[in-house]
């Protein structure tokens, strides 16, 4: 038999797992490893600290598919690869031996070195510690969501709503260190922000925050801003694994890939999601959509692998439809530069996250 070992649930290997259901490869054992049981779908975040959405609605029991799919689920967090004698090593010292290996482990949240970021912020990654960060935000007198990108708006936006259904008093504040979505042409940017504050939330942008105190931070501009509870939305950062294993990494520290999926150097080493770089395509965003959209390929890649077959290649679509959920029941959707605001967006959204949630449910 041999060993493929799945490391992180991530959305390609939900894939993946999803296709072993019906066509499991034969001869080979599959193992997947995660921190925790379940995977939770961050296209839904927003929807459920909205309250749109129950905890069960966003999760995946990554046991019960992975059983599904003739794969063993193991709880492990791997903190390094040694490529050469083909072996993992997880957070709790355990060793892992395997003959083809897959990430899908996401990415961190990046500036969590900022003085005090790592005691006063509360974790949202890996993705599972992002029910118990909404539930004290959401009790919470003053809130600081920093982060002007669409997890950090989308997240704000959704904390205000819900506070004011519940008629919580205290203020929601989104702090970024540039303009909101920053990548964007400036009339979306300048529309998302009155958005937001027609919404009475307190928004402060060109802002970076240099040091964060028990209740409050300092920001470039020497302003004090207070909070109860703080959320750190700033961008994605790569983990540190592959840092601390003998593989190719960009200057980030994202494991760098083909557009086979595979380690050029070590082509039983595959890797899909926000944990890479590809090569041929250094620049796409780190976000869910291509990690999607790379399910299929990464899923082909490994089945020709033990069998010997042909290859697929993996090329990334220049524009991507992404919605914003931003309280209220309504949605913030961009195509390129094109920009819709209402409902209907919302409902797009919706229908869009519950369909891909329910593939991968029991
Ligand atoms: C609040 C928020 C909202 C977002 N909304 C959207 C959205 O609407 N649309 C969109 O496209 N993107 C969105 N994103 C970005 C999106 O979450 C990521 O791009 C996406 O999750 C990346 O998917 P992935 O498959 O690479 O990894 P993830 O979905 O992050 O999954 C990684 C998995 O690996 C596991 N893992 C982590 N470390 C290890 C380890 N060392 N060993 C083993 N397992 C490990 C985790 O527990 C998890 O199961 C959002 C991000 C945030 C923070």
């Amino acid at each position: 038999m041999q060993k493929l070992v799945l490391v992180g649930g991530g959305h390609a290997h939900l894939h993946v797992l999803n296709q072993l259901r019906e066509n499991q490869i034969k001869g080979v054992e599959i193992t997947l490893l995660s921190p925790s049981k379940y995977q939770y779908y961050s296209g839904m975040f927003s929807g459920y600290t909205e309250g749109f959405y129950t905890e069960d609605q966003m999760k995946v029991d990554l046991e019960q598919l992975a059983a599904e799919a003739g794969s063993a689920w193991l709880q492990g967090a791997v903190t390094s690869v040694d490529p050469v004698r083909k072996t993992l090593r997880t957070e709790q010292g355990e060793s892992f031996a395997f003959d083809v290996v897959s990430f899908d482990v996401g990415s961190m949240m990046a500036g969590m070195k900022t003085p005090g970021a790592e005691t006063y912020a509360l974790p949202i990654k890996p993705n599972f510690r992002f029910v118990e960060a909404v539930e004290e935000a959401r009790r919470a007198q003053r809130v600081l969501v920093v982060g002007g990108g669409a997890a950090g708006i989308e997240i704000s936006a959704s904390l205000h709503a819900w506070r004011q259904k519940h008629e919580m008093h205290g203020v929601v504040t989104l702090v970024s260190a540039g303009p909101l979505l920053e990548q964007k042409k400036q009339r979306i940017t300048s529309k998302m922000e009155h958005l937001l504050q027609q919404k009475g939330m307190d928004v402060r942008t060109n802002e970076t925050i240099t040091r964060i105190d028990k209740n409050s931070v300092i920001t470039s501009t020497d302003q004090s801003i207070g909070f109860d509870a703080l959320i750190w939305l700033t961008g994605p950062e790569a983990p540190d694994l592959f840092k601390h294993s003998d593989l190719p990494v960009d200057e980030k520290g994202y494991l760098l890939v083909e557009n086979t999926l595979q380690v050029g150097e070590f082509p039983f080493i595959f890797g899909a999601g926000d944990c890479i770089t590809l090569i041929n395509h250094p620049d796409i965003d780190k976000a869910g959509v291509y990690a999607v959209k790379q399910g299929p390929v990464l899923y082909e890649n490994l089945k020709a692998f033990f069998e010997n077959g042909k290859k697929e290649t993996f090329v990334p679509q220049n524009k991507y439809l992404s919605i914003l959920s931003i309280g209220n029941g309504e949605g913030f959707l961009l195509y390129g530069n094109l920009s819709l605001h209402g409902k209907i967006a919302w409902h797009i959204k919706k229908r869009i996250d519950t369909n891909f949630v329910k593939q991968y449910q029991a």
